[in-house]
């Protein structure tokens, strides 16, 4: 009987690596699981989630045997993990193995927006370059003031980064950290305020829901840039909508929104706004890292060791 279900729309390579493994059953979406049979359902012990559907108590009462949900992405907000553990059963995500992609495409999305990459790109393939001449003037990104929302993995590899743009580098968390003279804020907003762009590397959740606020927005300002890789829920998004619409937030750069795919059609028309589709971790290099790992954390599951990537 099957010990292990695959959720989610794996690539072909990593579905036949899971098949290899442990031939797990496929669904779609977390919600097919109340479709199987009974029986089905009660021989599951492991669960390979790839999705951002929420996976709550309802559907962890289904498998009553479950031990684990090895998440694929270390954002493993969709799973209710308070629900996980008042079951026994384990959580694991897939950390690190991502942070140079994410850092990278955080980096790429602020000079996307600074130096207006995308819309140069467009007056060159639409004529306008012969036609009309040069691009307009944009503005300097090296040598200004960054801060990042959440000095974690992540954040931790954006700020090394910006660094080498000669960047002055703030920063706030829930406490103060080790840094190589980074300036800390207790406040959002006093770092909002300080800054002249700002990354967003939190964790998502309905602990950070909204820590973007219409507060911290105003305090970034019409010449304040906001890069978000973190998660849509970050970010207050009307108000930032309101702000980019009405020029009183400067411009932004974001990986994730609320809804996604079927994000907010307002953002179509900002042009001070760089839109990228959640694809922070989506090099071939780094998705093979995270489904190894994944994999990595059900077989441990399976034969009894210590799971390498507990949350
Ligand atoms: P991490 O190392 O756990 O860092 C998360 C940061 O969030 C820490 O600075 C932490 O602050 C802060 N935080 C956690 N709970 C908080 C709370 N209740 N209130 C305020 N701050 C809180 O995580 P990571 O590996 O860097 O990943 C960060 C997030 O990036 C992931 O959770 C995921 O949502 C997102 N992500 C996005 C992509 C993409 O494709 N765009 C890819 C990968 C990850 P403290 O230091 O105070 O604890």
């Amino acid at each position: 009987m099957t010990e292990t279900v695959a959720i989610g729309s794996y690539k072909d390579h990593e579905r036949a690596a899971l098949d290899a493994a442990f031939a797990p059953l496929h669904l779609d979406h977390v919600g097919a699981l109340a479709d199987l049979p009974q029986d089905v359902r009660e021989s599951v012990r492991a669960v390979a989630y790839k999705g951002h559907r929420p996976f709550g108590a309802a559907e962890m009462d289904l498998l009553p045997a479950l031990g684990i949900i090895a998440n694929y992405g270390v954002g493993f907000d969709a799973i209710d993990v308070a629900a996980a553990r008042a079951r026994g059963v384990a959580v694991t995500n897939t950390p690190d193995v991502l942070n140079d992609d994410v850092a990278d495409l955080a980096i790429a999305m602020w000079l996307m927006q600074v130096r207006e990459t995308e819309h140069a790109s467009r007056w060159v393939r639409e004529g306008q370059w012969k036609a009309r001449g040069e691009y307009r003037l944009n503005r300097q990104a090296s040598g200004k003031r960054a801060g990042i929302l959440g000095l974690g993995r992540i954040g931790r590899e954006i700020a090394g980064r910006l660094q080498g743009f000669k960047m002055d580098i703030h920063y706030h968390a829930r406490s103060e950290k080790e840094t190589p003279g980074w300036t800390y804020h207790a406040d959002p907003v006093a770092l909002a305020a300080a800054v002249d762009v700002m990354f967003v590397a939190l964790v998502g959740g309905s602990a950070t829901a909204g820590y973007v606020s219409r507060e911290v927005i105003e305090a970034l300002g019409p010449e304040g840039v906001l890069v978000n890789i973190s998660r849509g829920t970050t970010v207050d998004e009307a108000a930032m909508l309101d702000a980019l619409e009405t020029g009183r937030l400067g411009g932004a750069a974001l990986d994730v929104f609320l809804n996604e795919p079927d994000i907010d059609p307002r953002f179509f028309a900002i042009p001070s706004v760089v839109i990228q589709p959640h694809q922070g971790s989506g090099s071939a290099e780094t998705r093979a890292a995270m489904a190894a790992l994944q994999r990595e954390n059900v077989a441990a599951f399976l034969a009894g060791l210590a799971l390498p990537t507990p949350v």
